[in-house]
């Protein structure tokens, strides 16, 4: 048997964290296995899909890497499919058409909450004669199709991570609507029935989704049946929470693989952190790897039962690993889209000069997007003073120390490193001052601040702008 799973997001949003650690759990399955991935759209809710959501979906699943050998299937164009299918349930008798009102259904509903009871349907249209169907559609009544569910049934099946799973039919809310109305007899077909008429047809073997699906896999095993189906094994992976313990939310702020992109993540680290969402390898010491290698050691075994909490220090300190190790012309590839988003001019500054900088400032980075504040002063014409910056300048002497360093700056042909420590030892001398005096006000007349970057690379970065003695200069007039 090859193993073929699928990811089957719905376009209503951006690509959510939740639906990519999915993704990454049926990816490493399928690769452990020699399987299959599917990419499955799930669009069949017209009102809330757009296409958008589905590009914004696509880039983030192969920006992180989770490539699929199928697909994307998009329900929006199966739809004989599924109306096939309901057809089929339609003429064995295990479907049938309900007339029951939404006035009847909230009355309904009504009822049951002032006798304390859960709502549900109570099949009152089940076994309409010919004669009473005949006769709401002569009234002009439009219908719903709803799937035979009986009370009695008890379904069970073997999660992966959850083990023994009990539901009783009785739990499941009353016959079940697999499709809406329509002027012209079946309408669109809903969730729970495409998803299953979806696998069945492209031979999913396992289902892996997050766990806040285990009241549909009920309904869905029903479903499989009734097509004649056998169901697939189904695997439901613990939800991530946030700190606090609770299911990660829109109210935790940043959820979509996008907002994780602009925050600096790199694929490679998030991808990694999510693997470990839940999931932990045979040897846990083990915490940074590749796709390839979690695939050969991902096994549902090794998936924990309990929700998994989002760990942003745990993400940070993986990202810098990542950022660290990367040779500085891949590094410099990823931070120059976040230089043009912040809008500062590459112009003028190659490409050995932009290295030289990564060099500086990438042992410092955990997010890239990082990269935007401490660059700023390589990237802008002039310096903002920090207070500490202005005092220092106030310091006796500084002025002094900084007209030193322009006037030798004068006579150097070439200017390298070693020109410059040259440059800063003569001015000690000349003007019989600390070497801190020296460097603290050189730093704060480059950089504007008595923190920062190495002053030596910083300097010779700027000094190859020609940006140098233009900000010694302001400096000392300050
Ligand atoms: N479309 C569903 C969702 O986005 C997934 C359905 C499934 O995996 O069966 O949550």
């Amino acid at each position: 048997m090859t193993v073929r799973v699928r990811i089957a997001p719905s376009p209503t949003g951006n690509l959510h964290i939740g639906t990519a650690r999915t993704a990454v759990f049926n990816w490493l399955f399928a690769h452990h296995h020699g399987g299959k991935f599917i990419l499955r759209i799930e669009d069949t809710d017209l009102e809330r899909s757009r296409p958008e959501y589905t590009d914004n979906i696509l880039a983030g699943l192969r920006w992180l890497g989770l490539n699929w050998d199928e697909g994307p299937f998009f329900q929006s164009q199966r739809l004989d499919l599924y109306k096939t299918a309901v057809k089929k349930l339609l003429d064995q008798g295990l479907a049938y058409r309900c007339y029951t009102t939404p006035e009847e259904l909230e009355a309904l509903r009504e009822a049951q909450k002032a006798k304390g009871e859960a709502p549900r349907y109570d099949n009152r249209h089940r076994n309409l004669t010919p004669e009473q169907e005949a006769a709401f559609q002569a009234e002009g009544h439009s219908f719903v199709i709803r799937f035979k569910i009986d009370d009695d049934r008890e379904i069970v099946w073997n999660d992966l991570v959850r083990d023994k799973m009990v539901w009783r039919g009785s739990d499941l809310g009353g016959d079940m609507v697999i499709a809406r109305a329509s002027a012209d007899g079946i309408g669109q077909p809903l969730y729970n029935f495409v998803v299953v008429v979806d696998d069945i047809d492209m031979q999913i073997t396992h289902v892996i989704r997050g766990e806040d699906h285990i009241a549909n896999t009920a309904k869905q095993i029903l479903l499989y049946e009734a097509l004649g189906a056998a169901a697939p094994v189904f695997a439901h992976s613990p939800l991530i929470l946030n700190m606090d313990g609770r299911k990660l939310s829109k109210r935790d702020g940043v959820t979509s693989i996008s907002d994780f992109q602009k925050l600096g993540f790199t694929a490679e680290a998030l991808v990694n952190y999510m693997t470990l969402l839940g999931w932990s390898p045979p040897d846990s010491t083990q915490e940074i790897f590749t796709l390839e290698v979690a695939a050969k050691e991902f096994s549902f075994e090794r998936v924990n039962k309990a929700g998994a909490k989002f760990d942003w220090a745990k993400l940070d300190w993986l990202n810098s690993q990542y950022i660290h190790n990367l040779p500085v012309d891949k590094l410099t590839d990823l931070l120059i889209p976040y230089w043009q988003e912040a809008g500062y001019n590459l112009e003028g500054r190659e490409r050995p000069w932009l290295e030289q900088l990564v060099g500086l400032i990438g042992p410092s980075l955990t997010r890239l997007v990082e990269a935007v504040e401490m660059s700023k002063l390589f990237f802008s014409d002039t310096v903002e003073l920090s207070e500490e910056g202005s005092k220092q300048l106030q310091q006796e002497g500084a002025s002094a120390v900084l007209s030193a360093i322009l006037a030798a700056l004068e006579n150097q042909p070439e200017f390298t490193e070693p020109t410059a420590q040259e440059i800063i030892k003569q001015v000690v001398k000349q003007q019989n001052v600390k070497k801190g005096l020296v460097m603290r006000s050189l730093r704060v007349a480059l950089t504007g601040d008595v923190h920062g970057p190495d002053l030596i690379q910083s300097w010779l970065l700027l000094n190859h702008l020609g940006l140098d003695k233009a900000r010694l200069n302001q400096a000392i007039s300050s």
